[in-house]
């Protein structure tokens, strides 16, 4: 009838925007299934933060120096009724899209500082732990005061948080961006940038970040094994994050020869499966505990 063709075609017209407009796309059943299954990711999405659903797993980092541990990531999942536990990449765009991640991103944030609070106070060694932040809450006009209500709360000193950005969160509105990373600087909170070298394309954006370290991406090689192509790309990054004194980490360090890799090239930090998988909180209490919370150093 008209109604099901008018709103088939507005499927149609959708699709056509999301690849960049300017062309035109036919309706075929299969786009309404997509957006039927979005819908209910959505609302499930929705009950989840309700259900508290959503959990966070912790994966250390390392000095390449003494093999210590200098902080944790807190990493999201969403623990599902019935298809277990998800990864990020399959939710958090659709958090982003529907701004649902200010929400989320938030009880990341508060529950990541009870944690680590937790930890510090049982005399386990954390001595940081890192939260990602989403574009979105980078633009939230409350990401600064929902920062400090934090804190406050968990008892977290500032210099224990880290805050990870990407590059491409300041595409848009960067002076906006740099304002509220400058406020969160001055309130001692550490500013890291994530996924270094997949986004650049004006490196002169580096020059007023207020950010105090970069971590860089396992796709730029370190994760790569005996990838020799990429070495130049790494080095290259290394050099950037050293001329502006910032803090090195490398991701994804899966194996000896890549940690050797970094350490050469002067990398401060690893984090990674060679020295440590995520785990739920419980698990990291007892590694905690352990002796293997030190990584070798003379491998
Ligand atoms: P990321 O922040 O770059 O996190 C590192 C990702 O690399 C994690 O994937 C981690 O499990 C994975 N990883 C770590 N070491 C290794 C390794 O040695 N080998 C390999 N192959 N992978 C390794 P995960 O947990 O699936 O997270 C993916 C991304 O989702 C994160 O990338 C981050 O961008 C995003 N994310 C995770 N938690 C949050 C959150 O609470 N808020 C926001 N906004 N984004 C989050
Ligand atoms: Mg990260
Ligand atoms: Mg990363």
């Amino acid at each position: 009838d008209v109604h099901e063709l008018v709103s088939n075609a507005e499927i149609a017209v959708r699709h056509a925007r999301d690849q960049g407009r300017n062309c035109y796309h036919f309706y075929s059943a299969g786009m309404h299934d997509e957006i039927r299954s979005r819908l209910l990711l959505e609302t499930e999405l929705r009950n989840a933060m309700l259900r508290n659903e959503f959990i966070l797993h912790y994966q250390p980092k390392a000095s390449c120096a003494n093999g210590r541990i200098t902080g944790t990531e807190a990493l999201i999942r969403w623990q599902h009724p019935r298809r277990g536990i998800v990864p990020p990449d399959q939710f958090i765009p659709l958090l982003e899209e529907t701004g649902l991640i200010v929400q989320v991103g938030r009880w990341v944030m508060e529950e990541a500082c009870r944690q680590a609070a937790e930890w510090q106070a049982a005399g386990l060694e954390i001595p940081s732990i890192s939260v990602n932040l989403s574009a979105r809450q980078l633009q939230s006009d409350t990401l600064v005061a929902d920062v400090a209500a934090t804190l406050q709360n968990s008892g977290l000193t500032p210099a224990c948080l880290d805050l990870e950005i990407t590059e491409s969160m300041l595409m848009h509105n960067a002076d906006a961006a740099i304002r509220t990373l400058t406020a969160l600087k001055q309130m001692g909170v550490t500013i890291s940038l994530d996924d270094f070298g997949t986004g650049w394309s004006n490196l002169s954006y580096l020059a007023g970040l207020p950010v105090s370290g970069v971590k860089i991406a396992r796709e730029m090689g370190f994760g790569e094994h005996g990838d020799e192509i990429r070495r130049p790309l790494i080095s290259a990054a290394v050099a950037l994050a050293q001329a502006f004194d910032l803090d090195i980490v490398a991701e994804g360090v899966e194996t000896v020869e890549q940690l050797q890799a970094a350490r050469e090239l002067g990398v401060h930090k690893i984090q990674g499966y060679f020295f440590a998988r995520p785990m739920p909180p419980g698990q990291m209490t007892e590694w905690l505990q352990t002796t293997h919370a030190v990584m070798p150093v003379d491998c």
